[in-house]
């Protein structure tokens, strides 16, 4: 295992697989631990024929299991994203869960919407396999793990589709927006105030149940309503600062800061006047040049596009004089 270049440090990487890093957070092995102390009395309690079975053994098992699932479920992100090819760089796993990293953006709501959504139906599907699987046990160890792995997978997969960012439903809703609304970066906007709400829920519980004398709820309900609030905010508010930045780009187009009329040099490459936001961005980026010649549909030329006056617009959030 060696620590990745652009991952934050401490991190680990188990792997290379089909071109992905497969990288572990050291929080990870921190929650494993927390993970197999408190679920080891459970499997104590319901352990009735396997006499003599570490319920430390199981509960690691479960836990394995647990990360197991996690990393199908992000495997299928990974797969849509492919399909759609969007270029993944790395799955990391860590305290809460995992994340894929995807680069660049989804180019429709609708390539959003299936990259997303497959995750947590992916977990649902493999809970319900494993509850399947657990009736047909009768009793015993291998129920109880497979039991215990059905329950969390239906749960990982109910939680994930909660419609706020930075969970995968966050997504979902954030493409249903921006399908509704034809605009990417009100889609980011309402699905991650929708995350800063859950993240004030998954807070205010524990201590509402605490207040009204919850049994079941103890000090650890605490820590990890505060731990999951905390990265649901910070979450929400990357894709707060993610949406001014989807805004600006968004808004650039050619046409607008273009020198209309003025004749290009002969040996600037040819860019379609009407190209706006991400879809202008890549265009230069494939045939990079300082100045080039904006064409109409008809191959007339428009005018010449300085690639300097794009940097600046996005830079300064000036999008140019827009043209409909
Ligand atoms: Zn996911």
């Amino acid at each position: 295992m060696t620590s990745p270049a652009q991952a934050p440090p401490g991190t680990l990487r188990l792997g290379r697989f089909g071109g992905i890093d497969l990288l572990i957070r050291p929080s990870l092995l921190l929650m494993a631990a927390v993970l197999v102390y408190l679920f080891a009395p459970r499997f104590a309690s319901d352990n009735t024929t396997g006499a003599g079975t570490d319920a430390y053994v199981l509960a690691a098992l479960f836990v394995l299991a647990l990360y197991i699932s996690v990393l199908v479920h992000e495997i299928a992100h990974v797969v849509l994203a492919r399909r759609y090819r969007m270029p993944v760089s790395s799955i990391t796993l860590h305290l809460l869960g995992g994340e894929t990293a995807i680069e660049g953006e989804s180019r429709s709501p609708a390539q959003e919407f299936w990259t997303s959504v497959v995750g947590p139906l992916t977990s649902l599907a493999i809970g319900a396999i494993a509850w399947v699987l657990a009736r047909g046990m009768d009793g015993g160890n291998a129920h109880t793990v497979m039991q215990a792995v059905a329950t969390v997978n239906i749960l990982v997969g109910a939680i994930n589709l909660v419609p706020g960012l930075p969970l995968d439903g966050g997504r979902v809703f954030r493409a249903i927006i921006w399908a509704l609304t034809g605009n990417e970066a009100t889609g980011i906007r309402a699905a991650a105030w929708v995350g800063r709400v859950v993240a004030v829920v998954a807070v205010a519980i524990p201590f509402i149940w605490l207040a009204r004398g919850d049994d079941d709820a103890t000090s650890v309900d605490l820590v990890l309503g505060l731990l999951i609030g905390w990265f649901l905010w910070t979450g929400a508010g990357q894709a707060l600062r993610g949406a001014d930045r989807t805004a600006r780009l968004s808004a650039i187009n050619a046409r607008g800061l273009a020198d209309a009329g003025t004749e290009p040099p002969a040996d600037a490459p040819s860019l379609s006047a009407d190209l706006s936001g991400v879809a202008l961005l890549r265009a230069m980026a494939a045939t990079p040049s300082d100045v080039y010649r904006l064409t109409e549909s008809d191959g007339r030329t428009y005018g010449q596009l300085r690639a300097g006056r794009v940097d600046a617009a996005y830079r300064e959030g000036h999008p140019g004089k827009g043209s409909v």
